[in-house]
């Protein structure tokens, strides 16, 4: 992970709505020490509010529960948490309403639900990818009448990997048509998700809306901000969607096609090379080089590459020619990290590097890290 690279006069208190889930268990687990963020608040269904986190979260991490969240009381979804921003894991059965009346109340909202992404003012961000489509928060706070908060989301876990990738690609050589199959973990699912006697030495060829998302949202993430609207990327995108018998990280088998004609030398090499700038490198939970490419023809393999980058990274491998379009490769990122809370961090990471997160109300004073340039 890069050091981080700013210095706050203390850290952002972030909430977890849905904080009991499969992603909202990443996001406690992430701002367990994060130095510029802590957890501060915490909140879910009638199921779970009003009692304390260890005693009603179904832990599926390797470490225990941090610390920090043990004893918090789960709150509900009323818009009054103790805390400077939150971050969204909620079903999306609730998260539309729930992230609206956030915002409204004046909270930064960082979602990972999909109610909110397509919508035309407001930014479906990966930071690598798009960080200019940020410029649209005044255009939403004015349209929407919000003061202080905003919404921004992060895209659907399938759809961050592929368009990680597909980024120096597109900058490089441009695109025209991506073909893409994929090869779904059932944590992407949430809990308890696919039922084993469905998922178990079988494959399941629909999830429901996931094609759609995946044909949808690269046009806006690849597309550009023109000030007062998003103009979409235009790219012909076809998706099939798979769910395996995979705990994390989810496969995709990407074959595109070129507006300029490169080599698979030159396609591997724009892979490889691809790094973020200083900004981008100085957010804490950021890689330099977010895209791995590795060279054996077996890989990437979902049980031996998903943590790649801490579970930020991309991996690719299996880059070579296709007889239909120009080029096919095989991806692989992790669905929970990359595709979810590890996005959202990061998200928030630039909103607090670029001063869009303030500090509200009294807290109690907790010092950030020093600076490691
Ligand atoms: P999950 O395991 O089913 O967790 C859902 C969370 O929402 C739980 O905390 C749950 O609280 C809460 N919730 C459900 N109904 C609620 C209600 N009526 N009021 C308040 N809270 C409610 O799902 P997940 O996989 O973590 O996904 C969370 C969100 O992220 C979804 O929108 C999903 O589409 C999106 N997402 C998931 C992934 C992934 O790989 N899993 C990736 C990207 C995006 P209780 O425990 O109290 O019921």
């Amino acid at each position: 992970m890069s050091g981080p690279g700013k210095r706050f006069e203390k850290k952002f208190r972030a909430g977890v709505l849905g904080a009991t889930g499969m992603v909202g268990q990443r996001f406690v687990r992430m701002l367990e020490n994060h130095p510029w963020f802590e957890l501060a608040d915490l909140a879910a269904s009638e199921r779970s509010s009003g009692k304390r986190y260890s005693d009603v979260v179904k832990w599926h991490l390797d470490s225990p529960v941090p610390e920090v969240a043990r004893e918090l009381v789960v709150k509900d979804l009323a818009p009054n948490l103790d805390c400077d921003f939150v971050f969204s894991a909620l079903d999306s059965s609730v998260a539309g309403t729930a992230e609206e009346e956030f915002a409204r109340a004046g909270y930064p909202v960082l979602s990972n639900s999909k109610n909110h992404r397509m919508e035309a003012d407001v930014p479906l961000l990966i930071p690598e990818v798009n960080a200019s489509h940020l410029d649209a928060i005044p255009v939403q706070q004015k349209n929407r009448g919000y003061e202080g908060g905003f919404i921004v989301t992060n895209p659907n876990c399938s759809t961050a990997g592929l368009v990680l990738v597909l980024k120096p690609l597109a900058d490089a050589f441009g695109l025209e048509k991506i073909f893409v199959v994929t090869m779904q973990a059932v944590s992407g699912a949430g809990y308890p998700g696919v039922a084993s006697l469905d998922i178990l030495g079988n494959v399941v060829p629909f999830i429901s809306g996931e094609e759609e998302k995946m044909e949808a949202e690269p046009q806006k993430l690849l597309g550009k901000w023109d000030g007062a609207r998003f103009i979409e990327a235009g790219l012909g995108i076809s998706a099939h969607c798979n769910r395996v018998p995979v705990r994390d990280g989810h496969t995709e088998c990407v074959s595109l096609s070129l507006k300029k004609i490169a080599s698979i030398h030159e396609v591997a090499e724009v892979l490889r090379d691809f790094a973020v700038d200083d900004e981008m490198a100085s957010l804490p939970t950021a890689v330099r080089n977010p895209i791995v490419v590795v060279d054996e023809e077996n890989r990437p393999q979902p049980r031996r590459d998903v943590d790649a980058g801490h579970g930020m990274a991309a991996v690719v491998g299996r880059i070579r020619e296709c007889s239909l379009l120009d080029v096919k490769l095989t991806l692989l990122s992790h669905n929970l990290v990359r595709g979810a809370a590890g996005a959202a961090v990061l998200n928030a990471e630039l909103l607090a590097s670029r001063g869009f997160l303030h500090y509200r109300g009294v807290a109690k004073p907790s010092v950030a890290e020093p600076v490691a340039r």
